[in-house]
């Protein structure tokens, strides 16, 4: 009967660290056209390092380096992360910040020593009116190699600039293929600038739509759902919205607590080939019912 082939299934899939909230997640996976992957966490690691720091003139690399901990210290996204871990293990203390604020997928923001700092993206620092100097060819030629380049704004000035590089997921390049071979075309979502969504999404053989806000992802879930059934996998950092919108949610990369609430389905490992998988037990499933 439908619902023992849909309760094998999931019991199955549950086995495999695939966890499905119900068999109508479970019978939709297998008829997506579209998987709309999250970058950061998704089909990156989601642990970025910072691999270059450019201070602006009269700015030192380890005030620089001060500035954006104090400000990413209240953060719990994986840039912030980076930039600690780099602050720290050059020695540099962390100074206190107050008034701490977010502009999601933009910018983070603090009061340090009596200054409004922001640590945020180029695009939003250009939004603020904030004098660049030669930081903004210096920004798109890192953008340019796959990393995210962060401007650090101090009461109006650009500081300085620090790169940061999310390493591809080791499964990603092949999980993408595989949904290709099953005829779904996968597309990548990405609040990253254009440059580094590029790099990074040419080198995994999938589309890209770069600098979305949460809403942008959301409203591309929608369009893209005009084509059919849309899978959208991510970890709930800035894409709760745009998993709730899909036909079928996905979370993973650890999964947010948002995530886990929001999506229709968990892959409980970071493997991005659990989508693959889903895909595939879905279709066995449905193989079964008829
Ligand atoms: P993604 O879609 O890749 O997960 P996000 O939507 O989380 O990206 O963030 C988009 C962009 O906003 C980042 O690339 C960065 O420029 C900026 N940003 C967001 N949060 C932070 C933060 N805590 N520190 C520095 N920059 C940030
Ligand atoms: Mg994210």
């Amino acid at each position: 009967s439908v619902p023992a082939a849909l309760a094998s299934g999931l019991s199955a899939g549950a086995r495999r660290g695939l966890l499905i909230k119900g068999g109508a997640a479970l019978e939709e996976i297998g008829t997506a056209r579209t998987v709309a992957f999250d970058k950061t966490g998704t089909l990156t690691a989601g642990h970025p390092r910072v691999t270059d720091v450019l201070p602006a003139s009269g700015t030192s690399a380890s005030d620089l380096l001060a500035y954006a901990a104090a400000v990413e210290q209240g953060s719990s996204h994986p840039l912030a992360k980076a930039v600690m871990a780099e602050a720290g293990s050059r020695g540099i203390a962390t100074p206190a910040a107050s008034d701490q604020g977010a502009v999601p997928g933009k910018a983070v923001t603090a009061t340090v020593g009596g200054r409004r700092v922001s640590v945020g993206s180029p695009r939003h620092a250009a939004e603020l009116g904030a004098r660049m100097g030669g930081l903004v060819e210096q920004a798109a030629r890192l953008e340019g190699e796959g990393k995210t380049a962060v401007v650090v704004v101090v009461d109006g000035a650009a500081a300085g600039v620090l790169a940061l590089r999310d390493e591809p997921r080791a499964d990603a390049a092949a999980a993408v293929a595989a949904l290709s071979k099953l005829g779904i075309r996968s597309v990548m979502l990405t609040g990253d600038n254009a440059r580094t969504g590029a790099a990074i999404a040419s080198g995994l053989g999938l589309d890209v739509k770069a600098e979305l806000l949460p809403e942008d992802k959301l409203r591309e879930i929608g369009a893209l759902r005009s084509a059919g059934s849309v899978v959208m996998v991510g970890d709930g950092i800035n894409d709760a919205p745009a998993l709730a919108a899909a036909s079928v949610g996905v979370a993973m990369g650890g999964g947010t607590d948002v995530a886990l609430e929001t999506a229709d389905a968990a892959v409980l490992k970071d493997r991005v080939s659990g989508v693959v998988e889903l895909v595939g037990l879905s279709r066995s499933t449905m193989t079964n019912v008829k």
